[in-house]
């Protein structure tokens, strides 16, 4: 079977880069241990391997459609899937016993998802929207919501959804108009459209748990006036039976990527009869959505890491195997031809694939690892623990989906010609991730929250506790002989950074906030490149130690050289970009806010 993603790699990354062991000293956690996590990682494996990766390109051909009658046919394997799974606990495995899961910290339960991401990462989407919906129900329904909505989601009977966007309302959901009329028989009567909403009434479940944001007629304008409601399509009686609750899905988007992941079009109340079910208090909807939606945002990053890795593991995969012609050094035609792998040009996609995909997916894990400390600790520390997790957030999202698209369209160019066809993974990877950049908030979006909320947050003291992260992995590296030319760089690049922020600060200052804002996405490329650097100065910090200490029984001596060579590449290659966006930022014409629209003609 073709190798989808590095085991070895995620090994690494659980025990060695960010050790897992830390989070068995918290109570939450106190029932665990090292073998157990990777016995239990392992299983996922199986579960891809067996039934997910296998269906990749089949799925890929059948792409969900609409019946024409309110339902989504999706591919016979979803089904099949969704029900593995939640025999498995892939879907309520990270839930606390109390709500039937087995209590697993994020590092393991996501290091199985992005197993299943890299193998066949549409049908993930199926299991991961669950997870969120059914989390978001535990956190903040009442006792009876919990009990009626949260074991069929975790049973794989029903789907979990998010329903937001409304076509008028995409990135500012303070325009969403679904309306809610209250009643006096305990539910809301709801009335309206929603968009683009994934895992929507397809035939792979026998119901599905709308969580849709809808605005309390009377509610306040903008986003304190929305709130968050459980709609079922069909609303179980207490009689037992089930009633049909008025959610007619109205189509299907035929989509580039992603294509057996069904993303419907939701009509709410269409007969006057669709019920909502409110969740907490009135208008504190987007505040609890947003519990969902950052976990949705490191979990997209994640799934972006996962189809860059698995493009970077078929392309190696065919430069191992693909004679074409020869090193620049060798003029005999008469000679065979070399294996690609043996151009430089080939290494250098290669690599920058694996710096991408390895990067991003460290980058994840730190996230992972943070959640679980933020759900294990208390008082200041959990504080710290969740500071730090704010400001990663946006970025965890958009560097690997940004820099993962540029990653996986050089797995399509390392295969040449062949990339490009259908026999090949590569082209469908390269579809699939486009999407990340886009859903749970695009890039302009993430940015905007880094550079106008999450830097200034606390008086930047996420930002403070990031850099003390950072600075934390240089002051080690700065003791190693061979690191410490690269310590030294991340430490300016640091530098550089503040410098930016103290140029932007005279605009904020000034009260010109258009104009602190307009190269927001500019300024996390530049924090990106950085975070990313950070990720592989801690990677090369513990390779640097293992092959010190000739300690060689998790991992071969090749695996760590190989760690502390993608980390030279990263700061040759890629680092050097964020200098480039340090001096757009610090330029100080403004070429993004043309008044004459005619000039783009
Ligand atoms: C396949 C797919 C699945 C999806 N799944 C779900 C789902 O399950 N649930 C759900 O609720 N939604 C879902 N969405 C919707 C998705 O979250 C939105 O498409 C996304 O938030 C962008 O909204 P929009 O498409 O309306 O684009 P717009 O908001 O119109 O954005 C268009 C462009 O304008 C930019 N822009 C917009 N506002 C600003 C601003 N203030 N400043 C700077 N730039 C700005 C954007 O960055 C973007 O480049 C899905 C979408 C797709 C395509």
């Amino acid at each position: 079977m073709a190798r989808y993603t590095s085991m070895e790699f995620l090994k690494y990354l659980v025990f060695e880069v960010h050790p897992i062991e830390i989070l068995f000293n918290y109570d939450r956690y106190k029932h665990l241990d090292n073998e157990q996590a990777w016995m239990i990682i392992e299983s996922a494996k199986l579960l891809a391997d067996q039934e997910m990766f296998p269906y990749f390109k089949e799925m890929d051909q059948t792409p969900a459609t609409y019946d024409g009658k309110g339902g989504v046919r999706t591919h016979p394997q979803i089904k099949r899937i969704i029900q593995l799974a939640a025999e498995q606990n892939w879907i309520g495995g990270a839930a606390k016993f109390e709500h039937g899961g087995m209590q697993l910290p994020e590092m393991i339960f996501n290091s199985a998802h992005h197993i299943f991401q890299s193998a066949n990462n549409s049908t993930q989407g199926y299991l991961g929207l669950s997870t969120g919906s059914a989390d978001l129900i535990t956190s903040f329904g009442n006792a009876e919501q919990i009990a009626t909505y949260v074991p069929p989601i975790y049973e794989g009977r029903w789907q979990g959804t998010m329903a937001l966007t409304e076509p008028q309302a995409g990135s500012s959901l303070s325009d969403i108009v679904t309306s809610a009329a209250e009643t006096n028989q305990g539910y809301y009567k709801i009335k309206g459209q929603k968009i683009f909403i994934s895992g929507g009434q397809h035939d792979g479940v026998d119901n599905f748990v709308h969580l849709t944001l809808a605005r309390i007629e009377g509610a306040p304008v903008g986003v304190k006036g929305i709130s968050l409601f459980i709609i079922p399509k069909y609303t179980p009686e207490v009689d037992g039976s089930m009633r049909y609750n008025d959610v007619y899905c109205a189509g299907d988007f035929q989509k580039m990527g992603q294509r057996v992941y069904a993303t419907t079009h939701l009509s709410f109340g269409d007969n006057d009869d669709c019920r909502g079910f409110l969740v907490g208090e009135p208008n504190k909807g987007l505040t609890y959505m947003f519990q969902m939606m950052n976990g949705a945002r490191i979990s997209v990053g994640q799934c972006a890491a996962s189809v860059a890795m698995a493009a970077y593991q078929a392309s190696l995969q065919y430069c191992m195997e693909r004679p074409q012609g020869r090193t620049a050094g060798e003029k005999d035609p008469s000679k065979p031809p070399t294996l690609i792998i043996n151009h430089a040009d080939v290494q250098r996609m290669l690599q920058t694939q694996k710096a991408i995909a390895e990067g991003s997916l460290s980058l994840a894990m730190e996230c992972n690892k943070l959640y679980d400390l933020v759900h294990a600790s208390e008082g200041e520390e959990k504080d710290t623990h969740l500071l730090l997790l704010e400001i990663l957030t946006p970025i965890v999202k958009t560097y690997p989906s940004e820099q993962g698209s540029r990653a996986a369209s050089l797995a399509i160019q390392t295969l040449g010609g062949y990339g490009f066809t259908t026999d090949f993974p590569v082209q469908q990877l390269y579809r699939d991730l486009k999407i990340m950049s886009l859903y749970e908030g695009t890039t302009g979006i993430q940015s905007l929250d880094l550079l106008g909320r999450k830097v200034t947050i606390n008086n930047g003291k996420a930002l403070q506790l990031l850099l003390a992260a950072i600075n934390e992995t240089i002051d080690k590296a700065k003791l190693n002989v061979e690191l410490k030319a690269s310590a030294d760089r991340l430490s300016k690049e640091l530098n550089d950074m503040k410098k930016v922020l103290l140029h932007l600060n005279q605009y904020a200052i000034k009260g010109e906030i258009e104009r602190y804002l307009s190269d927001a996405t500019v300024f996390m490329e530049m924090a990106s490149y950085l975070v990313i650097a950070w990720q592989w100065l801690k990677m090369a910090n513990v390779a640097k130690e293992k092959i010190e200490a000739e300690d060689f029984k998790t991992n071969s001596k090749s695996f760590y050289e190989g760690k502390i060579h993608t980390m030279h590449f990263y700061f040759k290659y890629e680092l050097p970009h964020a200098a480039a966006c340090a001096e757009t930022l610090i330029n100080t014409s403004t070429l993004t806010n043309l008044q004459n629209l005619e000039m783009f003609f």
